[in-house]
């Protein structure tokens, strides 16, 4: 039996780019929305035409960006009635959207539920104005309590909010504040992640010419452990290095990545994973970005039906490191059993040292089927996980053969909101 397969698609515009973001996103007066709606669609239709994706169920979707809450609703509408159309779409599907609260009003967000969107990711980032001022955002507090209460009642319990620590100036009080303004309104997620600076960004040249202030690593280590104490008490589990939620309502999403599934994302720079298309004998799985410009993305897409431009086959090492580089950023860690199937050989076999030196420092715990970062490794796990990049013996596997049955299409069950 085949996975369920996730489907992303990347709205790359925004209003107003943000001086510490290096995501693939544009600031734009005017939207072509009609025109990057013709070419989701035109790349949905020849993906659904392979079977190594038709054969499968979609079990998420998820709408990220740039800011795909400056879409319309019947855009989304679309999109995801495109979806349930080409794919054998799961009944409790997951459709997620990601939005600035300065962009959503009740209307739309109305508007959103009925397109099937039933989870909204809100990017608040923090409720200080001083803190969203240094963030460059353009949002106030009161955008955020209003989105919640929009959402509420338009039936969108399942609600994330985002949240940014460490930033420029931020003291340990105002991080506090945003944690306790965030659990006010009663979300069921939180997503709370450290600000980093990444090279190319406005932040970046700052931060070279030492114009950018941001809190000392002892400042930010407390801000995280508040995270740690603060969200868990509240009945937000932490589940991931930096995702929080109430039981059963873990983003589906996102799991589906550090479960290391397959996923098809469509639109300008979305990246793709496929592990049954794979293209080379030797091959784990084969994975490719599309153009990244959104002009671009348009033209290629609605001429091709597709617009890669670049393409990788996953080599046994890759595959085996992205094994743990994902799967132990899941507080429950990952499965030795899930790993013996994939790879045909025992993670013991592979790092016959590494895992006992890191039981010994007390970074990583270990039972029969599970291996997972303990309290020390999650504050170390860049550093712990990086260990996994080079397996210590070298051996020889085949990738396991798999057949797909692609069933006729009058057979695959179909969920239409038509
Ligand atoms: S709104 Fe989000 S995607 Fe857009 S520029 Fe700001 S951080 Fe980047």
């Amino acid at each position: 039996m085949l996975r369920p397969i996730s489907i992303y698609v990347h709205i790359p515009y925004c209003f107003h780019k943000c001086p510490y973001c290096d995501f693939n996103a544009y600031a734009v007066s005017a939207i072509p929305e009609k025109e990057y709606v013709s070419a989701l669609l035109s790349e949905l239709d020849y993906r659904a035409s392979l079977k190594e994706w038709r054969a499968r169920t979609v079990q998420s979707i998820y709408f990220g960006g740039g800011t795909p809450s400056l879409f319309q609703p019947t855009a989304i509408r679309k999109v995801v009635a495109a979806i349930c159309q080409l794919f054998a779409v799961h009944d409790n599907v997951e459709i997620s959207l990601e939005s600035n609260p300065g962009t959503l009003t009740p209307d739309n967000i109305l508007g959103y539920r009925e397109a099937g969107v039933n989870r909204l990711s809100i990017g608040a980032q923090s409720f200080q104005r001083r803190v969203l001022a240094a963030l460059g955002r353009m949002h106030s507090p009161d955008h955020i309590e209003a989105a919640v209460e929009a959402a509420k009642s338009a039936g969108l319990s399942n609600v994330n909010i985002d949240l940014i620590y460490g930033a420029p100036d931020e003291t340990i009080k105002e991080w506090e504040s945003d944690l306790q303004a965030a659990l006010a309104l009663e979300p069921v997620h939180i997503s709370a992640y450290g600000l980093t600076v990444e090279k190319g960004t406005p932040f970046y040249l700052s931060y070279r010419k030492g114009q950018l202030k941001l809190p000392s690593e002892d400042h930010v280590i407390e801000m995280m452990n508040l995270v740690n104490s603060l969200l868990p008490a509240h009945g937000l589990q932490r589940y991931e290095i930096s995702n929080f939620a109430v039981i059963g309502r873990e983003a589906r999403h996102n799991l589906a990545y550090w479960n290391g599934d397959d996923y098809l994302g469509i639109g300008a720079g979305a990246h793709s994973f496929n592990r049954i298309a794979a293209q080379k004998p030797d091959s784990f799985g084969t994975r490719w970005s599309n153009a990244a410009l959104p002009a671009k993305y348009i033209e290629e897409a609605v001429a091709h039906g597709q617009a890669e431009s670049w393409h990788d086959e996953l080599s046994f090492e890759s595959a085996v490191f992205e094994f743990f580089f994902l799967g132990l950023r899941k507080i429950a860690g990952i499965s030795v059993k899930a790993f013996e199937q994939r790879f045909g050989v025992t993670v013991e076999t592979l790092y016959p040292n590494l895992l006992e030196v890191l039981s010994s420092e007390g970074l990583i715990k270990r039972s029969n089927d599970n291996i997972a970062l303990s309290e020390r490794g999650l504050l170390l796990a860049d550093s712990v996980i990086e260990n996994f990049a080079h397996p210590e013996k070298k051996v020889r596997v085949e990738r396991p053969t798999v057949t797909i049955e692609v069933p006729e299409p009058s057979f695959i069950q179909t969920r239409s909101l038509e």
